[in-house]
């Protein structure tokens, strides 16, 4: 039976310096979104699950165990979020997402403030995320690995930009700064990418 796999990063792990640095993408990627993956594999192995995609898989997590829930949020988070970023990205979107982006929330850099502090006030581990619902676009935050395609969270619909604000994600270099972490996220952010997703989602 077919297995998750942990994705190839689109880029070299050193391809978001200096606001990411490549040791942290080496150990975030290797170590934990492997672990995540194999911890999900091993849980569903001999099970109905076995064979099933993530997405059915989340979007009825209610009725599997916190296992499946938090290795099952770990593999599908993390393999989103890789997709988001890139190395010379960032700026601002444009197109379409950049006009709901500004009808929703009267600017760019009104999103972004949004979007930081629901990145900043996590408490303890958790993603904040940029989520369609409903047609609208909405910003949320989840703990854990917990994310919008779950049928548990607060908010539900289709993520289409993910933080992940865990320590492991910035303590190399940024320690207890994770406000520096979140500044700096906004010079990688892949908007192609969160545009497809966007367009994909509608
Ligand atoms: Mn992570």
């Amino acid at each position: 039976m077919s297995k998750f796999e942990v994705p190839a990063l689109p880029y070299s792990f050193d391809a978001l310096e200096p606001h990411i640095d490549a040791r942290t993408m080496e150990i975030h990627h290797g170590k934990h979104h492997g672990g995540y993956t194999n911890n999900l594999n091993a849980a569903i192995e001999g099970t109905d699950l076995e064979g099933t995609s993530i997405e059915s898989i989340l979007s009825n997590i209610s009725n599997h165990s916190a296992v499946v829930r938090n290795n099952g949020g770990g593999f599908f988070n993390h393999s989103l979020f890789w997709t988001v970023l890139g190395a010379n990205k960032g700026g601002e979107p444009t197109g379409d997402l950049a006009e709901v982006i500004n009808s929703t929330f009267g600017s760019f850099s009104e999103f972004q403030s949004q979007f930081a502090k629901a990145a900043a006030t996590r408490f303890g581990s958790g993603w904040a995320w940029l989520v369609l619902v409903d047609g609208k676009l909405v910003v949320s935050s989840t703990p854990n690995q917990d994310n919008p395609m779950m049928d548990v969270v607060e908010v539900k619909g289709t993520p289409i930009l993910g933080l992940d604000v865990w320590e492991h994600a910035y303590y190399l270099n940024y320690q207890n700064r994770r406000p520096d972490y979140i500044s700096a996220f906004w010079n990688v952010v892949n908007w192609d990418e969160v545009s497809r997703r966007f367009s994909e989602a509608k």
